[in-house]
């Protein structure tokens, strides 16, 4: 059965800056649609910030097992309403993969309770992610390492709660470290934060790093258990103290 995933951004800095645009002419959301279809036969569709309900209706998330999330400039301009509904679709089990700047995002730092700050550094830092969960399915076809040329620099402290799993830690020419694969889970959600893919770099044309947005929306759409009932229960025993 496929997997139905959506992919969000927010696509202002593409049609802004026109180095931006030169790398990804159809938006970052294009690039990443396009590029996991050549690993996965996906059933995929994009939404954006500026469609109505920023293209997070309740028919679009009817039809989403995983949701791709990227953002930046509009952090604080999604509407508190479509972040509770995103929330309340990840603890009923919508996997969701967080990209890049969109650890800032409101949907992000409500799910995880904190500020999930990190250091920052736009210099063309080379970067290197180490695999440090080989085992992980999220890590299937990847070698040691993904190598990037050229990303910004996100590093350590990245105030996040102790993830799940860690997958990649990365390392940057500038000395920083960071933890950039991590896995939670909320309520039946399954959370994937993905630190590289700034703007300016062709980070989503990366083969590998395809791959792994690829696996961990496979990962992420995996089936879980009944949702749980909670409160006052009768005893199923009867001998139990509650017959
Ligand atoms: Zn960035």
């Amino acid at each position: 059965m496929a997997i139905y995933v959506t992919v969000w951004n927010e696509y202002v800095n593409e049609r802004e800056y026109v180095h931006i645009g030169k790398i990804y002419p159809k938006g970052i959301h294009m690039a990443i649609a396009e590029g996991i279809l050549q690993h996965e036969p996906f059933a995929v569709r994009t939404a954006l910030i500026d469609e109505p309900e920023h293209g997070l209706t309740n028919e679009i998330l009817d039809r989403t097992d995983v949701l791709i999330w990227w953002s930046h400039m509009v952090n604080d301009k999604v509407q508190d309403e479509i972040v509770e509904r995103v929330y309340e679709r990840v603890m009923n089990g919508m996997g969701l993969i967080v990209l890049h700047s969109g650890a800032y995002s409101k949907i992000f730092r409500k799910l995880m309770g904190t500020s999930c700050s990190a250091k920052g550094r736009e210099a063309d830092d080379e970067e290197r992610l180490w695999v440090v969960d080989p085992s992980h399915p999220i890590a299937e076809g990847i070698g040691p390492y993904i190598h990037l040329k050229e990303e910004e620099m996100y590093g350590e402290y990245f105030d996040i709660p102790t993830p799940d799993e860690l997958i990649f830690v990365s390392w940057y020419t500038g000395g920083e470290v960071m933890r950039s694969g991590c896995t939670f889970r909320r309520g039946l959600g399954k959370i994937f934060y993905f630190a590289p893919g700034h703007e300016e770099h062709p980070t989503y044309h990366h083969p590998d790093i395809l791959k792994v947005i690829a696996n961990a929306v496979k990962w992420a759409a995996t089936p879980h258990g009944n949702k749980p009932v909670y409160g006052n229960v009768e005893s199923r025993e009867k001998s139990g103290k509650g017959a």
